[in-house]
């Protein structure tokens, strides 16, 4: 400010002191009147120039000015690079905040006071089909048109979450959302979806699950229920209480099959994957499988009719490592199902083959009843059968194949399953290189062949 006044007196002085010389008084007073007008014109142009600047700081360069003007240009650039800073920080901060939504697993749709889309990250895009660029500033109501969406949306009770279908949903393939929103700021809504797809069908898989086993334990309890009425009401001789009490067991077996089998998924379903501590020979799950399916063979088949014919190659010299309990399980399932499903005078081949990567194959082949292709995928599901009643009948409970599959996935192994209808069909577990060891020499085994390698 010192020099601002020094800097105007001097100029009236100076054209005064000028004026005084050439002119005397008048001439003085003409000069520093003349002094102040070139003053103020100086002063105008710098003042213009900051202006100028200061209008489009980005544009140009700030002017390079002294004195009052040059601390103003001084102080409003320092002001302007500190609103900069700020306003990059606060860039910085919602990119950083836009980037944790965007990488959020639900769908996120911020809505202005009006209902458009002010921004939404990728997973609500695909919820809902929207274009996270082009979609921006449509209403939401205009792009989202299903009926349970629209009544939600528009509707005043917002305190809780609705399912919907998915933008992809197809009947062969469903799709479930459960948005919901919430409000903030001013007029302002936040749109969270969330994919519950695989929790609804976990839920479907439960109730089917509930519904099955009380199915399955109601039958037989209800066949009791009658025969314990029979029993109880009627005078009846020995030979037929006889007869009733072996219904009554058979009953009684079947429930405790099917709960022996739920045990089994269900300690299959909560135990850590088997270790590699524990290893057993081929040819004594051989053994055990031969045993139990020459006897189920001979238990079922009546005595008149011709025996089937169950035919058991000897193992190649390998151990198997895993939960032998579970192993033995899975493959005598697979060995009873083709004994009980194979007819009278039909052919049962039970073999092993060392593959050439190491994996070992347990196969069943028989000469059944086959199975049509469309069942094929779906024979592993619990409860699910193709013939419901030669499965009762020779006591099956639905889950043998599941818990087989089961097995053969918690050992890294997988379960192949190929059939033929009225030609037979082909079951084996496959167990992975890892868990397989070659013995010193082959364990024999009494009425055993030897296995061909490479079938
Ligand atoms: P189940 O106790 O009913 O045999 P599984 O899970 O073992 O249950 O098998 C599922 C279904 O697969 C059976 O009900 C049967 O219809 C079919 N199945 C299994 N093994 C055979 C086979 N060897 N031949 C024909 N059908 C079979």
């Amino acid at each position: 400010m010192f020099w601002r006044i020094a800097t105007f007196v001097f100029s009236q002085l100076t054209a005064g002191a000028i004026g005084w010389t050439l002119a005397g008084l008048g001439g003085a007073l003409l000069g520093a009147f003349l002094g102040s007008l070139v003053w103020f014109v100086a002063d105008l142009v710098r003042g213009t120039r900051f202006i100028r600047w200061l209008r489009d700081p980005e544009a140009r360069p700030a002017p390079t000015l002294h004195g009052l003007w040059g601390e103003a240009a001084d102080r409003s650039r320092r002001l302007l690079r500190a609103r900069e800073q700020l306003v990059a920080e606060s860039e910085r901060r919602l990119q950083a905040f836009l980037a944790a939504l965007q990488a959020s697993p639900n769908g996120v749709t911020l809505l202005d006071g009006q209902g458009r889309i002010e921004w939404c990250n990728q997973t609500a895009a695909g919820h809902f089909g929207f274009d996270p660029q082009r979609d921006l500033q449509q209403q939401i109501g205009n792009l989202v048109r299903d009926p349970v969406f629209a009544a939600y949306y528009t509707g005043n009770d917002h305190g809780h979450e609705v399912i919907m279908p998915g933008r992809d949903s197809s009947p062969g393939r469903p799709v479930q959302l459960s948005v919901q929103l919430h409000p903030y700021g001013e007029g302002r809504r936040l749109l969270l979806s969330r994919d519950v797809t695989a929790l609804a069908q976990a839920e479907a898989m439960r109730r089917d699950f509930v519904a099955n086993v009380s199915h399955e334990i109601r039958t037989p309890l209800t066949v009791l229920g009658g025969f314990v009425e029979t029993l109880q009401s009627l005078q009846l001789d020995e030979a037929e209480r006889e007869r009733y009490l072996a219904l009554m067991a058979v009953q009684a077996d079947r429930m405790q099959s099917l709960v022996s089998d739920l045990l089994t998924l269900s300690r299959l379903e909560g135990s850590p994957p088997p270790g590699f501590s524990e290893w057993i020979p081929a040819s004594v799950l051989n053994a055990q499988c031969e045993e139990e399916g020459r006897a189920l063979s001979a238990v079922l088949l009546p005595p008149t009719a011709p025996p089937q014919v169950l035919r058991f190659q000897a193992p190649p010299a390998v151990a198997l490592a895993g939960a032998v309990n579970e192993i033995r399980s899975a493959l005598s399932n697979l060995v009873s199902n083709a004994v009980r499903y194979t007819p009278a005078g039909g052919q049962i081949d039970v073999g092993w083959q060392l593959l050439p990567d190491g994996r070992v194959m347990f196969s069943v082949i028989d000469t059944g009843p086959g199975i049509a292709p469309e069942h094929l995928p779906r024979l592993s599901e619990r409860f699910y059968r193709v013939d419901r009643s030669r499965s009762r009948e020779s006591g099956g409970t639905g889950l043998g194949l599941a818990i087989a599959k089961h097995v053969a996935q918690r050992h890294g192994g997988e379960l192949r399953i190929a059939s033929t209808l009225g030609q037979g069909s082909r079951f084996a577990v496959v167990f992975p290189a890892s868990r397989v060891r070659m013995l010193a020499a082959p364990t024999p085994v009494a009425g055993s062949t030897p296995a061909t390698a490479g079938r």
